[in-house]
């Protein structure tokens, strides 16, 4: 089994529900460990004009192999509908692998750690939720470390009374 960390975010649609479903894939690829808070951020990149993202991150213990969880993931973004044009445009579903254990991979269809997860607040900030202290493999700055750097502008925690509270720490 391998702790694998992975960003979810959503800004069309129905984003709360849309998140709450893909929840529900996730629980299917291996064991769900905890769940970050939600966040309400800021859309970074992309055409302008999109609507706010809702963010969090979710760490799942898998027997999956990266490029099996990474279609594993593609296939939950299709479920929701999402389209793919456009780089950074709106989106139903976006799940990106954040962290696969502690390994360093970089093919055409996947680079882990995830190329720009440790300069994103939007991703950070929940992750800083699950695992404050983790090291990035090859920097080795931590979560912490690179969230004070990055900031907070932009990234609010977004209470919902439903979505689950299972924080580790
Ligand atoms: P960004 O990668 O900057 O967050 P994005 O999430 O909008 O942008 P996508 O269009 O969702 O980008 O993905 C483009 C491609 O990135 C995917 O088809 C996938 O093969 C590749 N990819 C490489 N590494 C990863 C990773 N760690 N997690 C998810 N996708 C990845
Ligand atoms: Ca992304
Ligand atoms: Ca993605």
């Amino acid at each position: 089994m391998t702790l694998a960390y992975i960003a979810l975010g959503a800004n069309l649609g129905d984003p709360l529900a849309t998140l709450h479903a893909a929840l529900g894939g996730l629980a299917g690829l291996g064991e769900l460990q905890a769940v970050s808070r939600l966040y309400r951020t800021a859309p970074v990149g992309g055409p302008p004009g999109q609507p706010d993202y809702l963010n969090a991150v979710a760490a799942l213990e898998t027997r999956l192999a990266p490029l099996a969880l990474l279609d594993a993931l593609q296939a939950l973004e299709a479920q929701a509908g999402r389209t793919r044009t456009v780089r950074w445009e709106a989106r139903t579903l976006d799940l990106d692998l954040l962290l696969y254990g502690g390994e360093v991979l970089a093919s055409e269809r996947l680079s882990v750690p995830h190329p720009r997860a440790w300069e994103r607040a939007f991703v950070l900030a929940p992750l800083a939720d699950l695992a404050p202290d983790l090291a990035h493999p090859v920097s080795g700055e931590t979560v912490r470390q690179a969230l004070a750097r990055a900031g907070t502008a932009g990234v609010t925690a977004a209470l919902q009374s439903n979505w689950p509270e299972c924080r580790t720490e």
